[in-house]
This record gives C-alpha cells, structure tokens and sequence, in this order.
C-alpha cells in the first residue's frame, strides 16, 4: 500500500484544486495518510497571496528535508500559486534540492503524467508554463459527502493593483456549463448537501465566451431546477459583475443561499481606483441596497484590506463607516501585504505600526457587528445543515441558509443532516439552539 499526504495553503480554490490532486493519486492507488512518517509522497500545495503564507510554506519544505532523506525514495511535489512565479522553481531547486516535483496552478491535469514519469526515470519533473487547456476532467476525492466544492471557472482578468493572482492563474476561462450542472446532479445524488461554485471571480462565467457558455445567472438558474434537498452557495464575487439579473435570480431560487461574499476591499473611492477596483464607494453601497431590498433576510459577509499604501486617516474613516452602514455578518480582514510584480508595489507605503492600529480598530467594530448581528437570530427558527462538531462547545454547528453558524446540542450524530432549530440564546456572536425537528 502506498500513502499520500497533501498539505494545503491558501483559498477555498487551493482547497478544491488539492482534491484534484487526490484524485489523480487515489487512481494511481496512493491512500490517503495523516501521519507523515508513512507517507511516500507529499504534496505542498502553495499559497502566494500574502508575503506571510510564503515564508509558511518555505519552512515547511526546509522541514521536510529529514524526511526525505531518512528515506530517499519518499516523493517529495510542490505546486500551486507559489510556484508558477516566474522564478521562484529556480529558487526552489537551489535552496532545497530534495524536491522531486514541481508544477505550477494551471498544470494540475498534468501533475499525475509527471508523478508516473519521476517514478520511471527518478529524474526531477518542473512544469510551470500554462498548459493550453486548464484542469478540468480530472475526477477529484472529496472527503465528506456534507459539502463539496465545484470550479466553474477559472484564472482573474482583473488586475486588482495589489493581487498576484492574474499572474499565477492566468486569464479567466469558463468550464462548459453541461459538464458543471452534471457534476453538480451526479453530487447531489449522490448525497451531498451543499455545493459550493468556486471561481476567483465567480460571477463574470460565461464572459470569456457569452454565446457558448452564457451568464453567471443563467447558470445559477439551471442548477436550480434540480430536485432534492441541497444548498448552493459560491464564491467569491466581484462587486461590478454583480448584476440586477443575479440578485433576481438568487431572490427567486429554490436552492441558491441567501448569503453573498462581497468583498469591498476599502471603503474610499481613492483608495478603490488605487486599488483597480472598478467601482466607487456609493455603486458598492448601492449594490448592497439593492440586495437587501429583493434578497429576503440575506446576510452579506466580505474582504477587506487596511493600510493600502497612500491609505489616509480620512480613507480608513471611509472603510470604517462603510463596514458600520453595511453591517456584515462576518468579514476577511487582512492588512495589506506587498506582492512583487504587482502594481501597488511601487507605491508609497503605509507603516506597519500604523496598519497595525488600524486593524484592531477594524477588528473591533466588526466583533462589535457580529454580536449585534446574532442577537435578531435569538427567538426564531431556522432551517440548518448541520456541518461540524465543536468538541470545546461539545456541540454540533450548523449554518443557517444565512451563513451563519448556529450550536446545537444533541445526543444523536446529525452531521450532515438538515435540521429545524430554535436558537434559545446568544453569548458574544455565538448563538446556541434546540432541535424542533
Ligand atoms: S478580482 Fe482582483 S483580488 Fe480577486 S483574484 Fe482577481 S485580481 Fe485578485
């Protein structure tokens, strides 16, 4: 028997992509292993969004460094963000010349092809150029039959000043609709509860070819028509290709959750065009307005980022009132963290001591917004699906259709069900419930 042992950085795309890459190890019959001391092969799926994640992962490659020579047959692949930077392969071969493997984010169709020819021949595999068609038909290992995570799309045309992610994922290219709403019905019937539709930029599908591939909307609808007890929710959406058709659509949907990820980014319209964002403070308020108004008790949740460099007092002002008027249920708050190659990189920058200030202010508020928040929850019912298992609370979590996560407590396993609640009372944004049914 052989074992496999991934080791995933970053998003919820870098999670769905190291279901690929179990995929393409299950069919090579690698079992899945915990405990890397029995592992042949590991996997370091990367991350570059942040200078942080990237000093993460390189400590974990130097750490495997005894690993691999205690036993020099182990397989050691690093893939993902990191590596499809032009010269970080490169750099990685020099400083830690134990990795086998190296491939890049638009080569994961192809990392199975470079295991099988490292095991012929033992000679290094480094694969980082974009491959012309992008994954797509490799049958990924999902591990629980609760939620299960479905690319739709693929690559960023946008160019948001601060974010590497255009360069390391390459330009946005749709999958065909048919072939997404059949792996979202061959899911559902085959128990899953929840499916998530990823993409960096989820709701432009369908703009890299309109007439083939239609609209986000469109394919939001046709997924909706399918029967049985299931949830759908996406991410992440950019605030200008969120269109009235969308809102509609979610509005009107059987099955497509009352929660939108909307990330904002800045509250300043300086700040906003600095960014590359494409949409000012008031089209951003006025999006949200238009939600709330059709989509019944929809929560919205977002990003944000402090101290982008030029960030005045006046423009963190901004942010902070938009986040007070817009109240999220729960926000990525993140300070802004210099990326080579992208364009923020060669502005002013803000300082750490004052992004750090900042960020508690933000985080404060926000903490403040979410206890205000759970307190309209208390008293009501709601329908949950029961997701995890707390074992400090010794309570079941489930998420409303919302977003938001509810304790229960029960003697029986009801993970994975559906369940009606009664949320009983709040402490801080924790809310705790009974089962009605
Ligand atoms: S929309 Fe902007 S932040 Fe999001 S992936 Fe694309 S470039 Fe990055």
């Amino acid at each position: 028997m052989k074992y496999y042992n991934i080791i995933t950085f970053g998003c919820q795309m870098n999670i769905a992509d190291s279901e690929t890459l179990a995929g393409e190890l299950e069919k090579r019959e690698y079992k899945a292993t915990n405990n890397l001391e029995n592992a042949d092969i590991v996997v370091i799926n990367t991350c570059a969004i942040r200078d942080t994640a990237e000093k993460k992962i390189l400590a974990k490659i130097g750490g495997l460094k005894i690993w691999k020579k205690t036993n020099p047959k182990r397989i050691l692949a690093v893939g993902g963000c990191m590596t499809a930077q032009k010269e970080i392969p490169t750099n990685l071969i020099k400083t830690f010349p134990f990795i086998d493997i190296i491939f890049g984010t638009e080569n994961l169709s192809n990392f199975g092809l470079l295991l099988d020819e490292f095991v012929k021949t033992r000679k290094k595999q480094i694969q980082t150029a974009p491959e012309t068609k992008v994954s797509r038909c490799v049958e990924p290992k999902r591990d629980r039959q609760i939620n299960a995570w479905v690319k739709i799309m693929y690559g960023c045309n946008n160019f948001c000043s601060y974010c590497i992610v255009p360069y390391v994922r390459g330009r946005e290219q749709s999958r065909e609709k048919l072939e997404i709403i059949n792996e979202v019905k061959n899911l559902i019937q085959n128990g899953y509860k929840q499916i998530t539709l990823l993409g960096q930029n989820v709701n432009s599908y369908g703009n890299d070819n309109p007439e083939k591939y239609g609209n986000f909307p469109q394919l939001l609808k046709e997924i909706d028509k399918i029967k049985g007890d299931y949830r759908i929710r996406f991410m992440t959406s950019h605030p200008k290709d969120l269109t009235k058709e969308l809102i509609d659509v979610i509005a009107n949907s059987e099955h497509i959750c009352h929660s939108i990820h909307l990330p904002f980014q800045s509250g300043s319209t300086a700040i906003l065009s600095a960014m590359n964002r494409k949409y000012t403070r008031e089209q951003y308020l006025e999006k949200v307005k238009l939600i709330k108004s059709k989509i019944h008790d929809v929560e919205l949740s977002s990003d944000c980022i402090v101290g982008f460099p030029g960030e005045t007092e006046k423009d963190f002002e901004d942010t902070l009132s938009l986040v007070q008027q817009v109240k999220f249920l729960n926000m990525y708050m993140f300070v802004y963290s210099k990326r080579k190659g992208t364009a923020a990189e060669k502005l002013e920058q803000v300082s750490d001591s004052i992004k750090k200030d900042r960020i508690k202010k933000l985080v404060g508020l926000q903490n403040k917004i979410s206890a205000e928040l759970s307190k309209k929850y208390v008293g009501h019912d709601y329908k949950v699906l029961v997701e995890g298992f707390d074992p400090k609370e010794n309570c079941y979590v489930g998420v409303t259709d919302s977003g938001k996560s509810v304790f229960i407590k029960s003697d029986k396993n009801i993970l994975g069900e559906f369940k009606l609640v009664h949320i009983e009372s709040c402490k801080g944004s924790k809310l705790y419930s009974n089962i009605i049914k």
